[in-house]
């Protein structure tokens, strides 16, 4: 059918043995559970850092349990005026999930604020995290300053840390597949897991980071060079950019500004153009594209001399993202045709995860001697 994907455009990718897998698993689940902010569309830097693992690791048939959560509320806390962009943006996520190839009968899509579990997990979780520990985290720390939150800092927006162990421990997550920005909340995690399971006896799972296959992808800086590719920052090539926005966006992208005339050496170091080849071609692209090159290597050093022109190498990079790119929109495409059969799968997906969220929580509630009209000799 139209809408599923071929594996074989997958395998292509580099499978990440250094970090995978990291434990001994024969006597757990393997379970992946990792998610999306519905901001807006998903973009280039998703895909490197997130979508492109998930995807992998949903077609090797290796997890029992796989869960893509659309993590509604969390984009609430920074955007509580603006819940309409959230509300729309939900279906957005949605279509670009399936548009990369993650597959409703393998993995469970969900939205994150039909699970009432997490919200009490969350809770308990808050009186095992001190608020300097927050406020040490890097991540919120450099997320308040970009959104310029200084003294205003809502509550909730300050606790995600907590609500995000609280996502991942629900599911008893062992992968969370997440760009490089996510290492300090899984950090946080599995602090967490290890004071409650200390203070309450063995109960939640320890989770690991599971990064992308090569340090170009940890971290996509945007079109404009700023750090992270993000959608709160404007400078993102996303997924469900047509062929023509994305080669007007590749064509304005930072490059190197001592680099004015072709015949001028140039740097590659913190060249964004570069930055993208590293992430994103491959040596057959070279073969297919730009056959007077071998490889990047050879096109690196040939820029560094001098006499390679930014255009040349800009219109071979959207060469190679096309080649992701457009079986992902014509995929998108076809789901939108689709809206109510995307509509049944999240539906579905939130009742599934609803359900397993639900029993974690109750074997919290056990472990933490809260379960009280299931055991009458806890009242007495
Ligand atoms: P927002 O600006 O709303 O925070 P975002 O673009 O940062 O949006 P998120 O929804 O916060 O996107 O992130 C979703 C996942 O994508 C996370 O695993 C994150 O690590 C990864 N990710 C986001 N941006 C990048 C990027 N530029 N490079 C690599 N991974 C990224
Ligand atoms: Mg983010």
């Amino acid at each position: 059918m139209e809408r599923s994907v071929p594996v074989s455009f997958f395998v292509k990718w580099p499978v990440n043995t250094k970090e995978y897998p990291k434990k001994e698993y024969q006597f757990m689940k393997k379970i992946i559970l990792t998610g999306d902010r519905p901001t807006g569309h998903l973009h280039v830097g998703h895909y490197v850092g997130s979508l492109q693992n998930r995807v992998m690791l949903q077609n090797s048939g290796d997890f029992d349990e796989i869960y893509f959560m659309i993590a509604d509320s969390q984009a609430l806390t920074d955007n509580a005026e603006n819940p309409e962009k959230v509300r729309q943006n939900v279906l957005q996520v949605a279509l670009d999930y399936l548009a990369v190839g993650i597959d409703p009968e393998k993995a469970t899509i969900f939205i994150q604020s039909m699970v009432p579990a997490l919200y009490e997990l969350t809770a308990y979780y808050m009186d095992l995290v001190t608020v300097s520990r927050v406020q040490r985290n890097p991540t919120v720390k450099a997320e308040i300053q970009q959104k310029n939150f200084e003294n205003s800092v809502p509550l909730g927006f300050f606790c995600y840390p907590v609500s995000q162990a609280a996502d991942i421990t629900a599911f008893h997550a062992t992968h969370v597949p997440v760009g490089e920005d996510q290492e300090p909340m899984l950090e946080q995690c599995r602090e967490i897991v290890r004071k409650f399971n200390s203070v309450y006896g063995e109960t939640l799972t320890e989770p690991d980071i599971y990064l992308p296959p090569n340090k170009a992808c940890y971290r996509l800086p945007g079109i404009d060079g700023k750090a992270k590719m993000s959608k709160s920052l404007g400078n993102c090539i996303y997924l469900s950019d047509d062929a023509e926005d994305v080669k007007k966006k590749i064509m304005s992208m930072y490059t190197d500004p001592t680099h004015i005339q072709v015949s001028d050496p140039g740097h590659v170091e913190g060249n964004t153009v570069f930055t993208y080849l590293d992430a994103f071609s491959r040596p057959e692209h070279f073969a297919q594209f730009l056959p007077e090159y071998k490889n990047l290597d050879e096109l690196k050093d040939h820029y560094r001399r001098g006499g390679l022109g930014d255009v040349k190498i800009k219109k071979f990079l959207n060469k190679v993202m096309e080649t992701f790119l457009e079986p992902i929109r014509t995929r998108r495409r076809s789901w939108e045709a689709h809206p109510d059969d995307v509509y049944d799968i999240l539906e579905a997906g939130s009742k599934k995860a609803a359900q397993k969220a639900g029993e974690t929580l109750a074997e919290v509630r056990r472990s933490m001697r809260i379960n009280y009209f299931e055991d009458r000799s806890l009242l007495k």
